[in-house]
């Protein structure tokens, strides 16, 4: 079986990319000794651009394997496709430390609230993006997309996922990201997605 080496820290993705890539019957490993390696400069001005810095930094860092690196991140209509690629950092960028005690994600999510506050169901479209790159040895050398539609409720729902799951609301399911299960979430979601394509080109790559 194939082993692809994931290069994040975030449990969520971690989980999300294992239960994607089960499917495609590859491996997914965390690339050994993250946590101490260096981190490189997020500051492209897209998804792509950052994943691939991600990767092509992460893949020095184990020889002979294929790295991969995400940048994800969730784009609102209503406010320009924002928090887009400052998703993890919303409420920091804004100041916002008036909720101590609170996570990041938690922050998010209240500081993406008060952003929407009034705004009405049908102004209240998003989607998250996902933009995953793979890479060895310093060389990035494939990079493939996935998004999923949905709404930004004006409440959350649900105990599972991570981030922005439990406001971000799927239409066609009725549910939001964090009531699903996680073969659904690989099914639809914007990391499934690009996973699948992603490995659709390696394959086609190798013949
Ligand atoms: P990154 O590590 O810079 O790619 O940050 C991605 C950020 O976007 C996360 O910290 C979340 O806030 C948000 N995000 C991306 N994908 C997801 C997802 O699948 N669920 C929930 N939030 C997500």
């Amino acid at each position: 079986m194939t082993t692809l080496y994931v290069a994040t820290t975030n449990p969520g993705k971690l989980r999300d990319f294992t239960a994607a890539a089960e499917a495609e019957g590859i491996a997914i490993q965390p690339l050994p000794g993250l946590k101490d390696i260096p981190a490189p400069a997020e500051d492209e001005p897209d998804f792509e651009g950052n994943a691939r810095v991600k990767a092509v930094h992460y893949s020095r860092y184990l020889p002979g394997e294929i790295v991969l690196a995400d940048d994800s991140g969730l784009e609102v209509d209503a406010l320009g496709g924002e928090p887009g690629v400052r998703s993890a950092r919303y409420a920091e960028d804004a100041g916002l430390v008036i909720y101590p005690g609170l996570s990041t994600d938690e922050r998010n999510n209240l500081y993406l609230l008060a952003q929407l506050k009034d705004m009405p169901g049908e102004r209240r479209e998003a989607r998250y993006r996902c933009v995953l790159a793979a890479a060895r040895e310093g060389e990035c050398l494939l990079t493939a997309e996935g998004t999923v539609e949905g709404e930004v409720l004006t409440v959350p729902r649900g105990g599972g996922g991570f981030g922005y799951d439990p406001l971000f609301y799927l239409c066609e399911l009725g549910k939001t990201m964090a009531e699903i299960d996680l073969v659904t979430k690989h099914r639809l979601s914007h990391r499934g997605k690009a996973l699948r394509a992603l490995v659709a080109r390696m394959r086609a790559r190798q013949g």
